[in-house]
């Protein structure tokens, strides 16, 4: 007879009546969100893509926080347009624990260079504070790892850091506009640098 109830219970949990999720697992859910995809390529400089930057970087954002236990959603993996929309529809209803856009910058000035992290004040303050943070523990630990310019934490109104309802932020991790981060951009080796500080950022954020 107990055998029957731990198989009714087995059967109930797996067909999702036990409708709330662990609190466990939820809160270590990081979603990563790779810029642009597709027929959208973003920036573009001398066959730098944007697009598949931050497809990459996204992709080892992901191999460090699985080393460090999290459990990890890219809205993206392989080279696909996704609207602004669906990013934010699988980060919500996938009840992210946090949310991190990985972009790469241009410029009219080919002199401007650097790494500047984005929120978003939408006057949800806990959230706001909370997405603050997340940014600035990501911009240290990013800086740290590169020893890249500091643009700084800055406020902005994107799409995805706006409608999503956890703590998001936009990292522009450098310009393809200038020559000098180009260069380095085009090497796996930095591009490891940053998704290593992106990921110790999120988890100092998520730890605090
Ligand atoms: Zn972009």
């Amino acid at each position: 007879m107990r055998i029957l109830f731990v198989i009714i219970g087995f059967i109930l949990s797996a067909s999702g009546f036990a409708d709330t999720p662990d609190p466990a697992l939820v809160k270590t859910l990081i979603i990563l969100d790779a810029g642009h995809g597709g027929h959208d390529e973003g920036t573009a400089v001398q066959m730098l893509q944007e697009k598949r930057i931050a497809l990459m970087c996204s992709l080892m954002v992901r191999n460090f926080l699985d080393e460090m236990g999290y459990r990890v959603i890219l809205t993206r993996t392989k080279d696909v347009y996704l609207s602004l929309p669906r990013r934010v529809s699988i980060a919500n209803s996938n009840r992210g624990a946090c949310f991190v856009s990985i972009h790469f910058n241009a410029a009219s000035n080919a002199a401007a260079k650097g790494i500047e992290v984005f929120y978003c004040d939408n006057r949800e303050q806990k959230r706001t504070r909370a997405s603050q943070k997340l940014a600035n523990c990501i911009l240290y630990h990013v800086i740290d790892e590169t020893n890249a310019k500091s643009r700084g934490v800055k406020k902005g109104n994107h799409h995805v850091t706006r409608e999503t309802q956890m703590p998001a932020v936009l990292v522009e991790g450098g310009f393809l506009t200038n020559r000098e981060e180009r260069v380095q951009l085009k090497t796996k080796i930095y591009i490891e640098k940053i998704a290593r500080g992106i990921a110790e950022g999120i988890d100092k954020f998520m730890k605090s």
